[in-house]
């Protein structure tokens, strides 16, 4: 078990983006947890420090947290192949899906606990009795019994889920259940559609995600720093120039390292509309129903190019199926004929330094003219409030969380039916075609993330759930 460093950030910066009135709460909120706290931690435990929407998410919220007082740690839990195969199944089947096809039986139960008594020793060493223990997602749900043991309140955050439960997600809940029904003080989930039906409603909160508007994926850049990040990093034709960004802990730096990518031809030109969907290299983000929805309706009616970014793939230690997803993607590329090969770039992000990453993500979601988040399942799909935040009009799929994000027709766009690859062209081209209309979509996308994808409102409903967990001080 791996510690996870956090530096403070102080609230007050907040004050530029929401205004006083919302940074005054988010101090008066941080002064309350403390109070009810009294000493006690709040401890984080995941899968990663890199890579997906909950390492980006503890990332965005956690230097808020120690800013307004509240003692807080993340650690990540280590774990061999097996474990993260087993893992990654109840995530597929959490999400509707089969996986890798696998069994979810005795001896994946027999894997799963052998790497997490390990881990349990390891827990022991880092919280206190009366801490509150956040697990977060399937691989650490075999930790709560220890936790509870250790004399902590346990909350388990769930970040996935399916709308409409079927056999493989019920196989999955039914492969998780034992480890958590009689543990866990209370469940966080990113939507109310959620939860199986054995959780206790009365014990269940439902809380979105947060993005940081000041870290690296998502602070203002210039029109020239974005042009000179693509550049250095191979994505586009531009001009070389200052690469900067500023990181987390306020130091100047610069991106140097470059993306792996896969293309026919020179990089995009500056000057020709972008559709960029960033993911993780998984089967529910369908980067491959992008590129083919982009070859049979864009390519013929516009001069647009598409990026589909991922990390590179020996970086997300707890995503064994990123290679195979990206060479599934690569194969489906290949196949493509030379005129849309030219126009599709296959791109993978180096992950070595996270805010340089993010910093690359960032130039990425501020070039495209529009964002899209086609997965055919998602929790909350941080990427839509990222690019939502710079602006940006989103076509999503209306699955999960991303349904709770785009207002359809006022902040971006929905794909009722996440396969239909016909309206997904058609939501682009009407977008690409109607300038008034991005820009509309845009300016709404902005004002809504600002509204509900900030750390402040994320923190405000977190101190409701250490109040639901903490008994009162004697
Ligand atoms: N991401 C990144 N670099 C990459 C690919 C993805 O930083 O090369 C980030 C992305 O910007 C977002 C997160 O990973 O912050 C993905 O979160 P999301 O909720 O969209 O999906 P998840 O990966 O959790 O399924």
């Amino acid at each position: 078990m791996q510690d996870v460093a956090i530096s403070a950030i102080d609230p007050s910066r907040f004050a530029d983006v929401v205004g006083p009135e919302r940074t005054e709460l988010l101090v008066t909120s941080g002064e309350r947890a403390r109070a009810v706290l009294d000493g006690r931690s709040v401890v984080n435990v995941n899968s990663t420090a890199t890579g997906g929407g909950v390492a980006e998410m503890l990332h965005a919220l956690l230097g808020y947290v120690r800013g307004v007082g509240i003692d807080t740690r993340w650690v990540v839990i280590e774990g061999d192949p097996d474990f993260f195969a087993v893992t990654k199944r109840v995530h597929n089947h959490l999400y509707g899906g089969r996986g890798d096809g696998g069994d979810l039986g005795e001896a994946e139960h027999a894997l799963y606990q052998q790497t997490l008594v390990s881990e349990s020793v390891s827990l022991a060493t880092k919280v206190q009795p009366g801490d509150v223990v956040i697990l977060h997602d399937p691989q650490t749900a075999g930790l709560a019994e220890d936790a509870k043991r250790l004399g902590c309140a346990v909350v388990w955050r769930c970040h996935v889920g399916i709308d409409t439960p079927n056999d493989n997600s019920r196989r999955g809940w039914e492969f998780l259940r034992p480890y958590l029904d009689r543990f866990v003080d209370h469940y966080v989930f990113t939507d109310a559609r959620f939860p199986p039906p054995w959780v206790p409603q009365d014990r269940c909160s439902v809380i979105w995600p947060s993005i940081d508007p000041f870290g690296p994926k998502n602070q203002p850049m210039t029109d020239e720093q974005v042009e000179a990040i693509l550049t250095h990093v191979g994505i586009l034709a531009g001009r070389h120039g200052e690469r900067s960004f500023i990181r987390t802990d306020g130091s100047p730096s610069r991106v140097d390292r470059c993306c792996d990518v896969f293309r026919t031809g020179p990089p995009a030109d500056v000057a020709t509309p972008m559709i960029v969907q960033v993911s993780r290299w998984d089967a529910m983000k369908d980067m491959i129903g992008v590129m083919e929805a982009f070859a049979r309706f864009v390519v013929p009616n516009c001069d647009a190019e598409l990026v589909l970014a991922g990390p590179v793939v020996s970086a997300v230690a707890d995503d064994p199926e990123g290679g195979a997803i990206l060479r599934e993607c690569w194969e489906a590329w290949r196949q493509q004929p030379h005129a849309v090969r030219q126009r599709v770039q296959l791109a993978c992000l180096p992950m070595h330094d996270i805010e340089e990453n993010a910093a690359i993500v960032n130039a990425l979601q501020r070039h495209a003219t529009i964002v899209t988040q086609k997965s055919l399942a998602e929790g909350f799909g941080l990427t839509v409030a990222e690019a939502m935040l710079k602006g940006k009009p989103v076509v999503g799929s209306a699955v999960g969380g991303i349904v709770d994000q785009i207002i359809d027709q006022e902040t971006g766009l929905l794909l009722q039916d996440p396969n239909d690859l016909d309206a997904f062209g058609s939501a682009i081209i009407r977008i690409l075609d109607d300038r008034e209309f991005e820009r509309r979509l845009g300016d709404g996308a902005r004002r809504r993330a600002i509204e509900t994808h900030l750390g402040d409102t994320h923190l405000e409903q977190w101190i409701g759930v250490i109040d639901a967990v903490v008994p009162p001080v004697a």
